[in-house]
């Protein structure tokens, strides 16, 4: 076998993530790694705790990145406050939603789910009813920007009610950090989850965490020993703890954790809410764009997101063989539609570094041009 050196094609990524890396980030992943004990190192996760604060706006003292994707991070909030038979009310509008039902079961819980159409958001007064009829439940868990229909949540009015009935709050932000307004002290939320793929524009495989006080008052007086021993709190913070002898846990992922940084540091450079306007504008533009082409948007206007927008197919067009042409002609990746909406949407990412007015016309001129043959 004759095997060589690995040279990807370079692609404009428009699907549900990953998104564009900043170049300023492919070049911080490549710099010497140190050790993750070196007193420079301890340095730079001081820095990206700090960062990551801003990202999330929370003072939480406990918010870091664990040392996998998003759905670890998912997996981390929910294993760490959920004990044996214990209720939690899911709201379930899409995958997401679905894979934290799945989770809580098996960490044990008795899942209560509050169901909404996929492309909808999800509905405060179905998220009330529940906790109405399930008061032994202290949890509530719901999706802020759900990736796979391209809905957004009003996730400060589903805390407001959720603290009314004495439950803490997991939120998945995995797509809507640095992309969609996310207040998290503001809006009081408990147990909050992200990825650094979508709106940071980072490569994949981190998911930046932050957990309240009451959250964690929560995890440290748990009655039973948290199932997994790696994404077990009270241990990782051994390492990632404010103040604590950074002790080895596991070997974090040095150079990962450079991107992070430089990601995080661009963000800052940017400031959160102009990132936040930066999507919204784009978002609008390219709804206007594709309505031009004889498009339409698949989630109606109030409840859609501007970083993921699912386009609804047209009757006549044939919709693996758009996608696989904008990818082999145009280089352009857009997603398919999952689940309920497979073969009905496409998913057009505009996430962080992608999301810019050239990518737009980019994509829009391939569709236009895709469309009409
Ligand atoms: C992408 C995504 C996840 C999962 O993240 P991975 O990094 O793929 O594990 C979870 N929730 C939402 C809303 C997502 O978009």
């Amino acid at each position: 076998m004759n095997f060589q050196t690995y040279n990807p094609p370079e692609r404009v990524l428009m699907g549900p993530g990953p998104s564009n890396i900043n170049p300023r980030v492919l070049n911080a992943l490549s710099k010497p790694t140190i050790g993750h004990l070196d007193p420079r190192f301890i340095d730079l996760m001081d820095e990206i705790k700090q960062l990551l604060k801003y990202a999330f706006q929370t003072e939480n003292d406990v918010t870091f990145p664990v040392s996998a994707p998003g759905s670890t991070g998912m997996e981390t909030c929910l294993v760490n406050l959920i004990e044996p038979g214990e209720k939690v009310v899911v709201c379930v509008n899409g995958v997401f939603g679905g894979r934290m039902k799945e989770i809580i079961e098996r960490c044990g819980g008795i899942p209560v789910v509050v169901n909404d159409d996929w492309g909808t958001s999800v509905g405060p007064s179905k998220l009330e009813e529940a906790l109405t009829e399930n008061p032994v439940a202290k949890i509530a868990a719901f999706v802020h920007a759900e990736t796979s229909t391209g809905a957004l949540s009003d996730v400060k009015t589903l805390a407001e009610i959720s603290r009314k009935h004495d439950c803490l709050t997991i939120v998945d932000t995995v797509t809507s950090l640095g992309g969609s307004e996310l207040k998290v002290d503001e809006w009081e939320l408990d147990a909050v989850y992200s990825g650094t793929q979508k709106c940071l524009s980072c490569p994949p495989g981190l998911s930046p965490v932050t957990f309240s006080e009451k959250a964690i008052n929560k995890i440290k007086n748990r009655k039973t020993k948290v199932q997994s021993w790696f994404m077990d709190l009270n241990l990782v913070l051994g390492y990632w703890g404010s103040g604590s002898k950074r002790s080895y846990h596991h070997t974090a992922p040095i150079n990962s954790l450079y991107g992070l940084h430089e990601a995080l540091l661009i963000l800052h450079e940017e400031g959160i809410e102009n990132a936040w306007q930066r999507h919204t504008a784009n978002g609008k533009i390219f709804c206007n764009e594709i309505k031009k082409i004889g498009l339409s948007p698949f989630v109606k206007e109030e409840e859609r997101l501007s970083q993921l927008i699912s386009v609804t197919v047209p009757k006549h067009a044939d919709e693996a063989l758009v996608r696989t042409n904008l990818l082999e002609k145009y280089n352009i990746e857009i997603g398919a539609g999952l689940g309920a909406l497979a073969g009905k949407v496409w998913r057009v990412g505009l996430m962080g570094h992608t999301s810019n007015i050239n990518n737009i016309n980019l994509c829009v001129d391939a569709l236009s041009k895709e469309l009409a043959v």
